[in-house]
């Protein structure tokens, strides 16, 4: 039997998300837990990894299909007890397709100073000048509720942070979310140097902004980050080159 295309496309998206996953892993942005989804093109569906499976070690054929009342349609086992952060935000966001959600030191630490706020202070960071708010629930997402208000917290933006607790980063598909990741993790470790050099921050400013938007090329771009990422990751054994994400 030949598989449709719909189930090509699938079986991409799940090799994607799991690649990737696996390399947020290896570049500590994720650990023993955080997770990631994409959305099932074209249906109120998404696919995420199964709750306690090691996010070192996420395979293909163990994602699982969940639709948005929460409900496994596919595959066989738990997703992750925070769903309702993909689901409502994939719910309140048609115009993103992939959502990461981890718990990085990095990006709690800035939920937990007075006078500080989680800004672009990198070029890569043009992705969250409209802001990066912070939610602030410190307790595990896990009712439709609370996933509801923290996609309103989010609202237009790119990312968020979750006071005392972690973030969430969204991206039109599995491979934008890798190199956005990446990108805030640099954006806050750059804020983070500045800060412990006790010096005054300096963000880009709107001017700097419209500068480095004018040669921005985000496709292109993402396609390199996933490349150097994936390549390492194969090279490394941390991504089987089978799966063909290249
Ligand atoms: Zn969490």
């Amino acid at each position: 039997m030949t598989k449709t295309d719909d189930a090509r496309v699938i079986d991409a998206l799940k090799a994607d998300v799991a690649a990737a996953t696996r390399i947020l892993e290896t570049e500590g942005i994720l650990n023993y837990s955080g997770h990631m989804c994409t959305r099932v093109p074209g249906r109120d569906a998404l696919i995420v990894q199964r709750r306690t499976d090691s996010r070192a070690e996420l395979a293909p054929e163990r994602m699982l299909i969940v639709d948005f009342n929460g409900v496994v349609i596919e595959g066989d086992g738990k997703p992750p007890s925070e769903t309702a952060i993909h689901i409502e935000i994939l719910r309140a966001r048609p115009d993103i397709n992939s959502v990461l959600h981890c718990h990085m030191d990095l990006a709690i630490a800035f939920t937990m100073m007075d006078d500080t706020q989680l800004v672009p202070m990198r070029a890569r960071a043009t992705r969250w000048q409209s802001g990066i708010p912070t939610h602030p629930d410190p307790s595990h997402i896990k009712l439709t509720e609370q996933g509801e208000e923290l996609a309103k917290t989010l609202g237009p933006h790119y990312a968020a942070l979750m006071r005392a607790h972690g973030m969430v980063v969204v991206a039109e598909s599995p491979r934008a979310i890798l190199s956005d990741a990446i990108h805030f993790k640099e954006n806050a470790e750059a804020l983070m140097q500045v800060l412990q050099a006790g010096k005054t921050p300096r963000p880009i400013t709107e001017a700097e902004v419209k500068q480095i938007l004018r040669f921005e090329t985000r496709d292109h771009h993402i396609d390199k980050m996933w490349n150097y990422y994936v390549r390492k990751a194969i090279a490394s054994g941390g991504v089987p080159a089978e799966w063909g994400v290249l």
